[in-house]
């Protein structure tokens, strides 16, 4: 059974023109919202056929490709090699002005426990702790994100169905148990750098993240955030 939804509204909508670092360009329809269960200001990006004005029932065609980001204020502004989250969004944005959808812009700072709680976990990585045991050793479930606004902002949009560009189960499970009725899951690219390949292999191997991450001696293909692919074996 789908869990009960508080309603949100559309509070404010607006056109921004986007440029990221790598020249990237496109268009925004930016939405804000009244009524969000944890009154922090979370936000909407309308891309690609979304970036207009917007009303509802505009698009009878394929549901709208839809990624909810949790803000990573190193990474997604400072394009720290900690973590792929920069990279994430930059694809994330492009994907979705080629499909048409929404990046839905969460609040929820390191997995949902905070920027400085997200750094004392970083200390707690130098000294050997994995992401998980880092934050679990803070007094933090290994994730604290919760997707109840997410669901809000999708039924506010007034989108029925939408096709979820996410690799985390956990997302589409909740948005599922919010009621959003997710008719596809669309992975998105491994991002891999020198500094981030074992916070990577964490995620894949105890978020049960669905990344494809290679091993020793094998071929492999990663997509590098506005730069293409890179192809290669994976050496030591
Ligand atoms: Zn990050």
């Amino acid at each position: 059974m789908p869990r009960k939804l508080s309603s949100a509204t559309i509070r404010t909508q607006v056109t921004m023109p986007l440029r990221f670092a790598d020249g990237f360009s496109t268009t925004a329809r930016v939405f804000t919202f009244n009524g969000l269960a944890d009154g922090l200001e979370h936000v909407a990006f309308g891309l690609g056929d979304r970036s207009g004005v917007f009303t509802p029932d505009a698009h009878p065609g394929p549901p709208p490709l839809v990624r909810p980001h949790s803000e990573c204020l190193t990474g997604d502004v400072f394009g720290s090699q900690r973590c792929d989250c920069g990279a994430q969004l930059r694809e994330a944005v492009e994907l979705i002005a080629e499909a048409g959808g929404y990046l839905l812009y969460l609040r929820q700072e390191g997995r949902g426990i905070g920027l400085y709680a997200k750094v004392d976990a970083y200390a707690l990585q130098d000294e050997g702790l994995d992401t998980y045991d880092a934050n679990l050793a803070l007094g933090y479930a290994a994730d604290q994100r919760d997707y109840t606004v997410a669901a809000q902002m999708v039924r506010a949009l007034g989108l029925t169905r939408v096709a979820l560009l996410s690799n985390n189960p956990d997302k589409a499970a909740q948005l599922s148990r919010l009621g959003v009725a997710i008719t596809d899951q669309v992975p998105t690219g491994v991002h891999l750098s020198a500094t981030n390949a074992g916070y990577l292999a964490t995620k894949a191997h105890r978020g049960a993240h669905t990344l494809d991450l290679p091993t020793l001696g094998q071929h492999a293909k990663w997509v590098i955030g506005g730069a293409g692919t890179l192809e290669g074996t994976v050496v030591p």
